[in-house]
């Protein structure tokens, strides 16, 4: 009798969509906009241009990559502007999108609807003397008052954690605890990457950050979990999908499209036994103009966005 062959279980990248360099509050410890914010005065140049913005969502699409959530800082775009951008996003990849844009009001949250799948919280530390101290600004009752109001609309809800920062192993239960009673779907967790001017020097080794990975994943069994990683810690990914992370995230995908790096991250994929879903390495053989104009966006924006889509793809071919 021939035997039956298991199936690999999947993994994928997944691309948060970055819309603004300026977040009003700009004081998280570990953040790159808390260099950048007395360097920007108007928070309206900081943003990127919107053609930019779709133009990469493009080619995460047509490249398998999964859109993470819309990343913003606090203040940089105003609510309309937001919805329209979430609603062209919604459109290029037919899914409803996370947003990750701050604490949003019930009332604001609903004028998303039916563009969004649910809303995520930087909860960022679990620790609560710790994140005061990092996250001066960002108070995490606000967070939890938008959980329930994400929940009562319906929607999902995400949160993210940075590894690092001064937590330790102690805090794993409160996070578990956590994301128990505030029924979380989803979580992103991020190895810091210290920026040069922010306080921190040092990453995580790489047995702390999975240890965090492996508990979450024992005592939530069916909360996705994505995992941050960073050009310079590849080859711990086998490590944190084994430990049971779904996905991956926080690579330069466009940059580094087909690079040694990039390679890697599928390589490591396959040492973990996943199949690894999209591409980062072979560039789609299609018409990307064609991709744009099915979209019917105005006549410049659609202009805009072939002259972008045309230049990131020239990146990802160097
Ligand atoms: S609120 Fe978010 S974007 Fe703003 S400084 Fe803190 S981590 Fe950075």
């Amino acid at each position: 009798m021939q035997k039956k062959t298991e199936k690999a279980k999947k993994t994928w990248f997944e691309r948060a969509i970055f819309l603004s360099w300026y977040c009003s509050k700009g004081d998280c410890k570990f953040c790159y906009m808390s260099i950048q914010k007395d360097r920007i005065k108007d928070p309206k140049k900081a943003r990127r241009r919107k053609e930019a913005i779709l133009a990469e969502v493009i080619i995460s699409k047509v490249c398998g990559w999964k859109v993470e959530f819309l990343s913003g800082g606090y203040d940089s775009y105003s609510v309309p502007e937001l919805v329209a951008i979430t609603k062209d996003i919604h459109k290029i990849t037919g899914q409803k999108q996370w947003l990750n844009v701050g604490v949003l009001k019930k009332e604001t949250i609903r004028r998303f609807m039916p563009h969004i799948e649910g809303v995520c919280g930087a909860v960022e530390c679990i620790n609560p003397k710790v994140r005061k101290e990092v996250c001066p600004s960002k108070p995490i009752q606000p967070i939890i008052r938008m959980f329930r109001d994400a929940e009562k609309l319906g929607l999902k809800k995400a949160m993210t954690i940075i590894i690092g920062i001064g937590e330790t192993e102690k805090d794993i239960p409160s996070l578990v605890k956590f994301i128990e009673e505030n029924k979380i779907d989803r979580i992103t967790f991020y190895a810091l990457n210290p920026h040069r001017g922010t306080i921190f020097r040092k990453g995580p080794a790489t047995g702390y950050y999975t240890k965090w990975i492996k508990e979450i994943r024992k005592n939530c069994p069916t909360l996705q979990i994505i995992a941050g990683s960073w050009v310079n810690r590849l080859s711990e990914i086998h490590l944190l999908l084994e430990a049971g992370a779904d996905a991956i995230t926080k690579f330069p995908a466009i940059n580094l499209f087909g690079t040694r790096y990039a390679k890697r991250i599928e390589s490591e994929a396959k040492r973990a036994g996943r199949e690894f879903t999209g591409t980062l390495t072979r560039m789609p053989d299609i018409d990307w103009n064609k991709e744009v104009d099915k979209l019917g966006f105005d006549e410049n924006l659609s202009k805009n966005m072939k002259i972008k889509l045309l230049d990131y793809i020239n990146q990802m071919k160097k």
